[in-house]
């Protein structure tokens, strides 16, 4: 989005490592949120407040606001460049209901007996685009062929290294061909990190493999702060073991989790929304489950079911109260998911429930950015020239926690508005000289990789930072076990500097490019379990058992990691941006600190 946004004014080209299709994008499979209200009332404001409120109040709400008005134009832009929403029997794009996702309730009633429809003050509500269980896969699509259209120059299968900074601005990057292993300089009036997220960082997580987050690690390495790494996100419902995600849509639209059994466990730790909980609340609750020996068998897993004839008896699809679904209408809301549980699982889940458990998902973290994309490097300054968006950027309209199908609104918005600032930043400066070999770090580096005889597996190295990452600094964290993690990833640091690789070549040399990743994958861990140990509370994805309540005297602020050499990471914090607004002559927060329950 940011590219075909610059490409209108400037000549703009995308490096990636990947053949840019191949993208994480393309395997969202939900839907991108935006109150379009085409089948109930809605407004920007209701999204406003369930994005803050479901961020555990750490989002920052001028981000949050721009990001729900300007997301209904979003959508129909997408829908007039090509983009085939799913439609309503009428033909407008059809919505559905996410996780976390509300409107005022109309017939809510204070004095309402507890449990009934009428003490709820929010009910759920259908907000989220889609086109079946494919969205991102066509919004990529669709992206992808109008940046060709608009003639943006692919470097497919370039593989960024390093970041060209001169005098404090960016000026372009050094990236690999994968091909053949010739390094190439991008000369750069200004450049974008979209590199994704890092859930590669754990043992179990939906991400896929390219998920190595080079972008913010490359940053941190030049001294760029990352912000609010300690907010991962596990998705509740990954399949058992594998990972691979089953999507909230399957909730969405009617899906609902037991435990071992047999009862929908959700009524307990989320009596209002139950399964459409934010999906802090629903991993967590998943793993408290599982302790309490409520696992499926007692082992560490949960049933998600979707079987109609579920959604029938518990009256949870999209359709009721007026009419039951049948199986045929399961299938084409969730043909992917279906798909994905018959292969990997071996389970149709038409006729039983899939063994799920909570998956590592979303980075919430990332390179500190503004409303244009603009990455910074403290609490105040930008660097010149240097954006961000996307998984990779941290604006932060996500805060403490995602909403579901708030990722790819958050591309779209905030995609075309930082590609707007590049292409301006472009088309108002001159090239500024770059040193003559702006690639001799990089190839420096590689060439010490190669030198180097093979000692221990990399791979080894992964599984361990995976497994402690999981185990020490996951769903549930405290002071020891972060200080666990911590001191295993400094260990796993030492290690890494004597890696060497097998494969000495030139041409697709993976094992080369594994091993950085490796090494960025380290930063971040590194800035994430320092920012988790710093970070005295519980807030959203952050759930330290030491300190279980959220403490706004003390946390009610962004952390800021930056890379301190061999003492790990150094942690600042910066304010969360609050809007505050005019009531019976007094300035008041628009949006008031509330205890946060589903
Ligand atoms: C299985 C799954 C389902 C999801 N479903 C939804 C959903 O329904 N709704 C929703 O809102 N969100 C969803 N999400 C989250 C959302 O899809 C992601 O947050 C979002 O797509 C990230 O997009 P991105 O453009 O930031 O990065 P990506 O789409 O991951 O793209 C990253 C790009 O950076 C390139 N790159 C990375 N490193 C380098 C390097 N060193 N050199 C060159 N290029 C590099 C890659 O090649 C790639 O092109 C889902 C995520 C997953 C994993």
């Amino acid at each position: 989005m940011a590219a075909l946004e610059a490409s209108r004014r400037v000549g703009t080209a995308v490096v990636s490592k990947l053949y840019p299709t191949r993208s994480h994008t393309g395997a969202a499979q939900g839907g991108i949120a935006a109150a379009l209200a085409n089948l109930e009332d809605d407004s920007w404001e209701n999204h406003a407040y369930d994005t803050i409120k479901g961020g555990d109040f750490l989002v920052d709400q001028t981000a949050a606001e721009i990001l729900c008005r300007e997301a209904v134009e979003c959508i129909y832009d997408l829908e007039h460049m090509g983009l085939p929403f799913d439609r309503t029997v009428d033909g407008r794009i059809s919505q559905r209901r996410f996780g976390g996702h509300t409107k005022p309730n109309p017939k809510y009633d204070p004095s309402a007996p507890a449990g009934t429809e009428a003490a709820k003050p929010r009910i759920p509500v259908m907000r989220s685009c889609h086109s079946a269980d494919r969205t991102g896969h066509m919004i990529l699509q669709t992206l992808y062929q109008q940046c060709i259209k608009q003639g943006v120059a692919f470097f497919d299968e370039f593989h960024m290294l390093d970041l060209i900074l001169e005098d404090g601005e960016c000026r372009g990057i050094v990236a690999i061909e994968i091909a053949t292993g010739a390094l190439h300089v991008f000369h750069a009036k200004s450049v974008l990190l979209a590199t994704g997220g890092f859930g590669r960082m754990f043992k179990v997580s939906s991400n896929a493999y390219a998920l190595t987050g080079d972008g913010p690690a490359i940053a941190y390495r030049h001294g760029m702060p990352l912000e609010d790494m300690e907010f991962y996100q596990f998705h509740p419902t990954g399949i058992y073991r594998l990972g691979i995600l089953l999507s909230e849509a399957c909730r969405g639209d009617g899906g609902i989790m037991f435990n071992g059994q047999g009862e929908r466990f959700m009524e307990r730790y989320a009596p209002n929304l139950k399964d459409l909980a934010s999906r802090d609340v629903c991993s967590r609750s998943i793993y408290q489950e599982v302790r309490a020996g409520r696992g499926i068998g007692g082992k560490d897993y949960v049933h998600l079911d979707i079987r109609a004839e579920t959604m029938n008896k518990y009256k949870s699809s999209p359709l009721h109260p007026d009419q039951n679904v049948d199986s045929h209408w399961v299938e084409k809301r969730l043909p992917d998911i279906i798909e994905f549980a018959r292969t990997y699982l071996g389970v149709d889940p038409i006729k039983e429930p899939m063994p799920i458990q909570p998956t590592a998902h979303y980075a919430m973290g990332g390179l500190p950015t503004d409303l244009d994309g603009r990455v910074h490097r403290n609490a105040r300054d930008v660097v010149p020239g240097l954006y961000s968006a996307g998984e990779s950027a941290c604006l932060s309209v996500h805060g403490a926690n995602r909403l579901g199908t708030n990722s790819l609104v958050d591309l779209v918005v905030y995609g075309r508005r930082s590609g707007r600032a590049m292409a301006d930043y472009a088309s108002r400066v001159e090239f500024h000289s770059i040193p003559a070999h702006p690639e001799a770090a990089a190839k420096a580096a590689i060439d010490d990789l190669l030198g180097r005889p093979r000692t221990e597996p990399w791979a080894r190295l992964r599984d361990e930072m995976q497994a402690t990452m999981m185990d020490h600094c996951g769903v549930f964290r405290t002071e020891e076990t972060l200080v666990k993690a911590r001191d295993d990833i400094a260990n796993l640091k030492q290690r890494y500097q004597r890696l060497g690789v097998q494969d000495k070549g030139s041409v697709f040399n993976t094992g080369l490019l594994e091993i950085l990743e490796l090494g960025n994958l380290l930063d971040l861990a590194e800035a994430t379990v320092a920012s988790a140990l710093a970070r005295r509370e519980s807030r959203g994805a952050h759930s330290r058992e030491d300190f279980p309540n959220r403490d706004d005297n003390a946390f009610f602020k962004h952390s800021l990691a930056f890379a301190n050499g061999q003492e790990g990471a150094r942690v600042e914090y910066k304010d969360v941006d609050v809007i505050h607004v005019e009531k019976d002559g007094e300035r008041v927060p628009k949006y008031p600190l509330e205890v946060r329950k589903y």
